[in-house]
C-alpha cells in the first residue's frame, strides 16, 4: 500500500492520481534499475570488499532507494578506508539529518494538526 506524498491519504497500487487531492503518483524512481545496481556493486565488493568508490556508489544508490540506513553503514565504511574520499563526509551528514527529520516528522504523538 503506497500514501500520497502530499495529503497522505492511502492509494491503490496502480492509481496513477491520488483519489484524495489528485497529485500525480509517479513512482520513487527506476527501482529495477537500482535494484539491479546494488546487486552489481554487492557483487564487486565480493570480490574488493575494501574499494572506496564501489562502497560509495552503494551507499548513494542505497540512498535513492529509500533505505537510509544501509546507505549510512556503506558511506561510513567508506569514511573509515578514505577519509577524504570525494564528499562522504557530506553525504553521511546530509543522510543523517534527513533521517532525522523523517523520524521526527513520523514520530507517534506528533500530530500535525494539534494546533487548532
Ligand atoms: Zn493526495
Amino acid at each position: 500500500m503506497r500514501t500520497c506524498p502530499a495529503c497522505g491519504k492511502q492509494t491503490a497500487k496502480d492509481d496513477r492520481f491520488c483519489s484524495g487531492c489528485g497529485t500525480p503518483l509517479v513512482p520513487e524512481g527506476p527501482k529495477d534499475v537500482l535494484d539491479d545496481l546494488i546487486r552489481d556493486y554487492q557483487k564487486e565488493l565480493t570480490d574488493k570488499p575494501d574499494d572506496a568508490s564501489i562502497l560509495y556508489n552503494l551507499g548513494l544508490t542505497l540512498e535513492r532507494k529509500g533505505r537510509p540506513d544501509d546507505a549510512l553503514a556503506a558511506l561510513r565504511r567508506v569514511h573509515e578506508i578514505e577519509p577524504q574520499f570525494g564528499d562522504v563526509q557530506d553525504v553521511i551528514q546530509r543522510i543523517e539529518r534527513r533521517k532525522q527529520n523523517q523520524e521526527r516528522a513520523s514520530a507517534p504523538g506528533e500530530n500535525k494538526c494539534r494546533d487548532d
